[in-house]
């Protein structure tokens, strides 16, 4: 790295040499963010590499003479997308209730809206945010083989797996096996793991749920498990009836009310021994978190979703006091307007407003993303590239829809533009 004079200023003719990034949160993957904070940028020779990151007002007092770019919202590693369901991304947004949510969408795969394509074009819009790291749900095998062998990508494909009927526990297990024994060898270092996703704890049965947490276990496989993301889901397995039990009930006959949450109904079966990442998790009362964090589980909180079907408000507040770690994602199409976490964590400051730290939910967005999904997280420190950070753009107003954003590292790196580009701002 070039040194500079002690103003902290190279003066040659290309222009300064350093240049000063503020926001109102930096994040550089190390401890918490850091509010009204700023990146001190050696912008050449190129890449671009990071000096220092402290106060900004510090860092201009100590370097008077290093032009400060305009600030931003955020500047942070990349944020991880840590539960989609790439296959549904032809999905149209399906605003409404769960259960209507759930037959549309079976609706969609059996008029063959699944796929390899679809998810194709998820990896490409997740690709255009800037996401390299995803926990992904997969029903087709073309696309298990695809993600566990995508060059760029990092993260867990959970195989998914289905099966209320206790009887039909066996053969479905012995087929899961089977999916485990044929795909693991495409597992490569760094990349892709496989996992398991048993769907909810009321569309598989006890004793599959049993055998899988069991089989995870031995055999070191994430988990992650759809619950409490709709209300009907405590009727359910309180007492046995409720808005599900009306919908499904031929497909639920032979489910058994436990008496507990369905928190609790998972922790009693051993499946909170299996780490599990557990999505949406809304509909919990003090004891499931206790509980979930007892295990070390990792929740994935998908807020725009929630929105969306009406499930309610995701209790954050009571998570940060037990210190459950939480990442976000942004579920599917079918229930989110984009692939994008950074869409999904302004989503989230919007919706918990002053119930939760934007600095927390930025560290979801990134740590909390990495730890739910078992991947090292970024760490930017003296000397590393600035494109390993991105700006987080204001953007338009949630729910955006708006064209896929630019790669964030292209951006950056844009040495004419001379700043901190918006990811979607289509400076290009
Ligand atoms: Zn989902």
């Amino acid at each position: 790295m070039s040194v500079s004079s002690p103003a902290g200023v190279d003066t040659d003719t290309q222009g300064p040499a350093r240049e000063l990034w503020p926001a109102d949160l930096v994040y550089d993957g190390l401890g918490r963010p850091r509010r009204d904070a700023a990146v001190l940028v050696q912008v050449r020779p190129e890449p671009a590499r990071v000096v220092t990151i402290g106060h900004l007002d510090a860092l201009r007092a100590q370097y008077p003479a290093v032009p400060v770019r305009p600030s931003r919202r955020v500047i942070a590693p990349a944020p991880v997308n840590a539960h989609t369901h790439l296959d549904l991304s032809r999905m149209p947004l399906t605003p409404g209730g769960y259960v209507d949510f759930v037959a549309a969408v079976i609706a969609h795969g059996r008029a063959g809206g699944r796929g390899l394509a679809a998810a194709e074009q998820g990896l490409a819009e997740l690709a255009a945010a800037g996401v390299a790291t995803v926990g992904d749900i997969v029903t087709d095998e073309r696309v298990l083989a695809r993600l566990l062998a995508h060059p760029g990508l990092r993260g867990v494909a959970h195989w998914e797996v289905l099966g209320a009927d206790p009887d039909e526990a066996d053969a479905a297990f012995a087929a899961v096996v089977d999916v485990v024994r044929r795909f693991r060898p495409l597992e490569r270092p760094g990349g892709v793991r496989l996992g398991l996703s048993p769907h909810t704890p009321h569309t598989v049965s006890a004793p599959l749920l049993r055998k899988l947490a069991a089989f995870a276990r031995a055999e070191g496989l994430p988990l992650q498990i759809h619950v409490a993301e709709d209300p009907g889901e405590l009727p359910l397995h309180r007492s046995g009836d409720g808005p599900l039990r009306e919908a499904w009930g031929p497909f639920l006959a032979k489910f058994r009310p436990s008496g507990r949450t369905p928190v609790g109904y998972l922790d009693e079966l051993g499946v909170l021994a299996a780490r599990p990442t557990l999505v949406h998790a809304v509909h919990v009362v003090d004891d499931d978190i206790r509980r979930l964090q007892r295990a070390g589980c990792a929740v994935v909180h998908c807020p725009r979703s929630n929105a969306l079907l009406g499930s309610g408000t995701f209790p954050w507040a009571a998570y940060a006091r037990h210190g459950v770690s939480v990442a976000l994602g942004t579920d599917s199409r079918g229930s989110s307007p984009s692939l994008s976490p950074v869409d999904e964590w302004r989503a989230a400051v919007a919706i918990h407003g002053v119930a939760a730290d934007p600095a927390q939910l930025l560290w979801a967005a990134v740590k909390g993303g990495h730890r739910a999904l078992g991947t090292q997280p970024p760490r930017v420190v003296r000397g590393s590239r600035a494109d390993a950070l991105m700006s987080w753009p204001e953007g338009a107003p949630w729910p955006s829809g708006g064209a896929p954003a630019p790669a964030a590292a292209e951006a950056l790196a844009s040495a004419e533009a001379g700043s901190v580009d918006d990811v979607r701002g289509g400076s290009g």
